[in-house]
C-alpha cells in the first residue's frame, strides 16, 4: 500500500513538471521555429553511405569553365581529374566567369590533351556583314585555335546573356538573324552547348506551394520583362528543328527535369539533341527512380558534365548520386530540403553516359 502510494506521488511529480508553465519565447511549436531554408535534418536511418572517389569508368566532362585563377590551379585540376577517372574536361567560355578566349586557350595549352574548349558567337555587329565576319570568327577559332565546340550559350529570357566579348540582349536562339552562325557551326562540326531558361521551382510562386522553395528563391526569374520558361523552349526547338545540320547539346537537361516524358518527346523528335547533367544532381536525384528510366531509356543522348569548379568532393557527389543504390540523404549545398537518392545506373549505361557518347559526338564532330 504505501509503495503503491509512493508511485502514485512520484507519478504526480513527473506530470507537475510536463506541464510546468514554459517561458514565453519556448511556447511555440517547432514547426513554428524551423525555418524551411534551415531544414537539413541529420538522417536517423541507418543506411549505406558509399564513398565514390573515382567514376567506375572513364570519363570526358563535356560541362565546365574556366574557373581556375593561374597555371599552378589548371596544374591541381589535372591532377584532380586523373585522381578522380576525368580524361578530358569541355572549357566553356561564358560572360560570368574566365579570361578572354585566346587567353584560355594560352594558359591551358601546356594541358591541351587535357581539355577542350568551346568559344561564344560574337553579337559585336549584327549587321548581315557583321555576322559574316562572326562566322569568320568561328572558324578561326575553330581551325588556328582549335575551338571544339560554341557555348555556353545562355539564355534565361533576356537572349544570350552568357554570350562574349557582348551579350546577346534580345538575341534568342530562334533569331533570324543569326542563323548563318548556327548554320556556320554545323558545318564546321562544332556542337552548340546552350543553356535555357532555369529549372521549373524558379518559375513558380515563391510560395508554401512551391516544392523547389529554397532554391527557386535563390534563382527566382522575373519574366515580367523578358521570355517566360514555355516561350523560351519554343524558341530552343524552333532552332534545333530549323537546323537539322547542327548538334545541340542542352544544358542541365534543358531545365526540364521536372518533366522527363516532355524532354523525352524532344529527343525522339531531334536526332541533332543532345542533353548534359551539369548542375542538376539535386533537380534529378529527388526523383531517383524516374530519372533512372529516363537515363537507360536515352543512355545513347546524355552527356556527364559538372559545370561546378573542381574540388574532389564535387566529382565524389556526382559518382555517388549516379553509381550508387544509397538513399535518403541531404546535401545542402544544392540548397533544396530534398532528400537526395542514387540512381544505381547499369554498367553500360554509365560508360555511355560518362564517355562513349561524348567520344562519339567530338569524334565526328572534331
Ligand atoms: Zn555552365
Amino acid at each position: 500500500m504505501k509503495k503503491h502510494l509512493i508511485l502514485l506521488f512520484s507519478a504526480a511529480l513527473v506530470l507537475a513538471a510536463c506541464n510546468a508553465p514554459k517561458a514565453a519565447d519556448e511556447s511555440a511549436s517547432p514547426l513554428d521555429k524551423v525555418l524551411v531554408r534551415d531544414f537539413f535534418p541529420d538522417v536517423a536511418n541507418n543506411l549505406p553511405v558509399t564513398e565514390v572517389t573515382r567514376g567506375k569508368f572513364p570519363i570526358i566532362d563535356m560541362h565546365s569553365h574556366d574557373y581556375v585563377e593561374n597555371a599552378e590551379q589548371i596544374a591541381q585540376w589535372v591532377k584532380t581529374m586523373d585522381a578522380v577517372g576525368v580524361e578530358h574536361t569541355a572549357i566553356m567560355h561564358c560572360s560570368w566567369i574566365g579570361r578572354p578566349f585566346e587567353e584560355v586557350v594560352e594558359l591551358y595549352a601546356p594541358y591541351k590533351d587535357r581539355f577542350r574548349f568551346w568559344c561564344c558567337f560574337d553579337y559585336s555587329d549584327m549587321s548581315e556583314e557583321g555576322i559574316q565576319k562572326a562566322c569568320d570568327l568561328l572558324e578561326r577559332y575553330h581551325n588556328e585555335l582549335g575551338a571544339t565546340g560554341v557555348g555556353e550559350l545562355g539564355d534565361k529570357g533576356e537572349g544570350d546573356t552568357y554570350a562574349r566579348p557582348v551579350e546577346g540582349r534580345d538575341i534568342h536562339i530562334d533569331d533570324p538573324r543569326i542563323q548563318p552562325l548556327i548554320r556556320k557551326a554545323g558545318e564546321l562540326k562544332m556542337p552548340i552547348s546552350i543553356h535555357i531558361a532555369e529549372p521549373i521551382w524558379m518559375y513558380l510562386p515563391m510560395d508554401d506551394k512551391n516544392d523547389g522553395l529554397p532554391n527557386g528563391v535563390a534563382w527566382h526569374v522575373d519574366t515580367t520583362n523578358c521570355l517566360g520558361y514555355n516561350q523560351l523552349m519554343v524558341t530552343f526547338e524552333n532552332a534545333v528543328r530549323e537546323n537539322p545540320g547542327t548538334l545541340f547539346i542542352a544544358c542541365h537537361y534543358l531545365n526540364m527535369s521536372h518533366d522527363w516524358p516532355r524532354l523525352g518527346a524532344l529527343l525522339d523528335k531531334y536526332p541533332n539533341l543532345y542533353v548534359d547533367i551539369s548542375a542538376r544532381v539535386a533537380e534529378s536525384a529527388h526523383t531517383p527512380r524516374a530519372t533512372r528510366e529516363f537515363l537507360i531509356k536515352y543512355q545513347d543522348r546524355v552527356l556527364f558534365g559538372t559545370d561546378n569548379g573542381f574540388e574532389p568532393e564535387m566529382y565524389h557527389g556526382i559518382f555517388r548520386v549516379l553509381e550508387t543504390n544509397d538513399e535518403h540523404f541531404y546535401v545542402p549545398e544544392y540548397n533544396y530540403h530534398w532528400a537526395l537518392s542514387g540512381f544505381n545506373l547499369p554498367d553500360e549505361v554509365l560508360k555511355k553516359i560518362y564517355h562513349d557518347n561524348a567520344l562519339r559526338i567530338l569524334n565526328e564532330y572534331k
